[in-house]
């Protein structure tokens, strides 16, 4: 409905399917209004958008600890934050469901090692299921260990890395698995994009990531942390947002 009262579509249409709107429905809820971001650069992060939670603006570590408990022992400088090999994985103290998952990362400029000993990182959505940070460019490694697998699952439908040192950025759509008791009533989808290309379109995960073995899915709560991987190699990471996925309607 418009301000002045006027019905902006039409109710003498059908019904959709599964909604009580009319096509066309001048009733229903508008879209809420979002103010979208700033593209990214390599020598600048973008703006977020209006309703992202921001969870790493380049300044600080204090939405971040350690996932073994402490203080999050990464260093944060230039902007972005670098693993510090040893110091451990480090997860948001925010935790949350369902999302839209803005990141970006970058390989150690000076090439070292090869396979998944080359610029290993991860993203961990809910501190469980792994998409993948490696450097993949001219760097062979098992499929579903490459940049943006979903690891141990699926390999991603393309290898889309940029070169070692230069910023590279994930998009990512996360939807929660669901369970009632100890089993699963819903499973994790994923979407991802890795620099505008699409790795994984609505993807069904089949449990949670682990190494060598196949996993199911093990009940947890709706919401969990963001967990980023020390393996050992000087990944950075930099402009780090969601937005919370709501569903159509919402207002
Ligand atoms: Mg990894």
């Amino acid at each position: 409905m418009a301000p002045d009262g006027k019905n902006l579509g039409y109710d003498d249409t059908p019904i959709l399917p599964g909604t009580s709107w009319h096509v066309h429905d001048g009733n229903r809820p508008q879209p809420a209004i979002v103010t979208p971001g700033t593209e990214s650069s390599q020598a600048a992060p973008g703006a977020a958008p209006s309703d992202a939670v921001v969870l790493f603006d380049g300044t600080c570590l204090c939405g971040w600890e350690a996932k073994k408990g402490g203080e999050a022992g990464w260093k944060v400088e230039g902007g972005y934050m670098e693993v510090v090999p040893g110091t451990g994985s480090i997860q948001t103290k925010q935790q949350f469901g369902s999302c839209q998952l803005h990141l970006e990362f970058a390989s150690p400029e000076v090439v070292k090692g090869d396979s998944q000993g080359r610029g290993n990182s991860g993203v961990f959505l809910m501190g469980r299921y792994e998409i993948q940070v490696l450097d993949c460019y001219d760097n062979p490694t098992y499929p579903d260990g490459t940049t943006g697998a979903i690891y141990g699952q699926y390999p991603p439908l393309v290898n889309a890395c940029r070169k070692p040192g230069e910023w590279q950025m994930y998009d990512i759509v996360w939807e929660a698995p669901q369970f009632e008791g100890d089993k699963v009533v819903k499973p994790a989808y994923v979407t991802v994009f890795l620099n505008g290309i699409v790795l994984h379109n609505r993807k069904e995960l089949r449990g949670w990531t682990s190494h060598r073995v196949v996993t199911e899915y093990e009940a947890h709560p709706a919401e969990g942390p963001l967990e980023l991987q020390d393996h050992g190699d000087l990944v950075r990471f930099r402009n780090i947002w969601y937005r919370p996925l709501k569903d159509y309607d919402a207002g």
